[in-house]
């Protein structure tokens, strides 16, 4: 049996950039996943021609881009425009992004005109770090005056991080994603999968030992040291060091004690965010000019993908809707509340329909910062030598998938060197 220096627990984004940057270092690597394929969340399905991420997906230019840059990775795809709209008492009119839609939007009073003209200049070098310990709330609440102007920001800062929570989101990390939204957001061509494709790539060609289907049921530890991790089929993987990048409650499943160990408070601090997704192939838009949408009373979001990435063979147009859940959540209701959406911005949008996926409750992270959490995930597990976590989950201020490459990149750097190691099994 082949003894590794990293094992890497599950592969989608946060576990295969372990990978990559472990094998970088030398180290001798596995990387498994439970599924078929790599990517996690992060995969994307083709019906019919037309790519369908799970769920709408940007990428920011945070710690996930500087990333995939530093590795090679080709990122093909571009800016979509910004030029908005927002959804109030179930009409949709302009919504203020610039100059010209500043004055031409019907929402807000001329004071909330000149309370945002002055945030727009002054956002992007605000210190949000002074505003990490309230919540999001407070921080609206506190800072922006005019009513409707507050129901925008609400509105713009959940699409920014996913999260309908304003009441538990610590407001500096929200902050500091807004900003890099203002900066633009790349869509990818053919899709989220493309990067988890390259990755994978990489991760071979520096010599990783890839295996799909193969489901981790214990991450073994002896005299407080992790010895191997025992897999579904049979298969027993020995490592100094294992990078285990589940959620936080399937860890706690996997490691035995775990209620003895960190793991077992971040498990407890852990918010999970959810969302409902509608993706829909439409032959052509009937209302062209509308094609980012926000929800400004209701917790919706709709976008054009094709306006700015290629994502079907045939020219169709992949708009993706996203319901924000709160803790109750109800299917039906949700899909009713998408396509009534849908009927609103793009009316007539059934005739035009080519396919469409619909993704009930999906988990968009599995924790996020908040007002709650006592200490930020990993990367190490203190009572386990040689156990670290990574995934969207351990973030340490970075939100979505710049928290997964982050903590990622985290883990593999505590790793100690090989010589290191090696001294150490002495
Ligand atoms: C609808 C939606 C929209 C999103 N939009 C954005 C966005 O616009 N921008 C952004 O930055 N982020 C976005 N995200 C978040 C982004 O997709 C995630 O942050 C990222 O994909 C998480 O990567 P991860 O590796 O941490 O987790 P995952 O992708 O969940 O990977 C974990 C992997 O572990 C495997 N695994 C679990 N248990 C085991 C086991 N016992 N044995 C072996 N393998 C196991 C799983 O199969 C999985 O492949 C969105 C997410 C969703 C759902």
């Amino acid at each position: 049996m082949t003894k590794y220096d990293v094992a890497v627990v599950g592969g989608g984004i946060a576990g295969l950039t372990a990978a990559v940057y472990a094998a970088k270092a030398g180290k001798r690597t596995i990387l498994i996943d439970k599924q078929g394929r790599f990517g996690g969340r992060a995969m994307s399905t083709v019906k019919q021609g037309v790519t369908f991420n799970m769920g709408g997906h940007a990428l920011y230019f945070g710690d996930a881009y500087d990333t995939f840059r530093e590795l090679g990775l080709s990122l093909k795809g571009s800016k979509p425009s910004i030029d908005a709209h927002g959804i109030w008492k179930d009409k949709c009119s302009v919504l203020p992004t610039g100059a010209g839609s500043l004055m031409a939007t019907p929402l807000l009073t001329w004071k909330g005109k000149m309370e945002l003209a002055g945030w727009l200049a002054k956002l992007t070098k605000l210190d949000t770090s002074r505003y990490d310990r309230i919540s999001l709330r407070e921080w609206i609440e506190g800072n922006v005056h005019d009513p409707m102007l507050r129901n925008i920001f609400y509105s713009l800062l959940r699409t920014a991080s996913y999260a309908a929570a304003p009441d538990l989101q610590a407001a500096g990390p929200v902050l500091k994603q807004f900003q890099a939204a203002l900066r633009g957001v790349l869509y990818l061509d053919r899709g989220w999968g493309t990067m988890a494709d390259e990755l994978r790539e990489l991760a071979s060609k520096h010599g990783v030992r890839l295996l799909t289907n193969c489901k981790a049921v214990s991450i073994e530890h002896e005299d407080g040291a992790v010895r191997q991790v025992r897999c579904e089929d049979g298969t027993v993987i020995e490592a100094e060091n294992v990078i285990a990048t589940a959620p936080p409650a399937a860890l706690c499943r996997l490691v035995p004690n775990a209620e003895a160990t960190a793991l077992a408070r971040w498990n407890a601090q852990a918010i999970e965010v959810t969302a409902a997704c509608l993706d829909v192939a439409l032959r052509k838009l009937p209302e062209p000019k509308r094609q980012f949408v926000y929800g400004i009373d209701r917790p919706v979001f709709l976008t054009n993908q094709s306006r700015a990435a290629r994502l079907s063979d045939n020219g169709e147009q992949v708009v993706c809707l996203i319901k924000y859940q709160s803790k109750e959540t109800d299917a039906k209701q949700d899909l009713q509340d998408l396509e009534h959406t849908l009927d609103l911005v793009q009316p007539g949008w059934r005739d035009e329909l080519v396919v469409k996926q619909f993704l009930p409750k999906i988990t968009v992270c599995h924790d996020f910062v908040h007002i709650r959490r006592e200490e930020c995930p990993g990367p190490a597990v203190p009572e386990i030598k040689g156990l670290y976590v990574a995934g969207d989950w351990a973030s340490h201020g970075e939100l979505l998938v710049d928290a997964a490459t982050a903590s990622a990149k985290r883990a593999v750097r505590t790793i100690p060197k090989i010589e290191q190691m090696k001294e150490a099994a002495l």
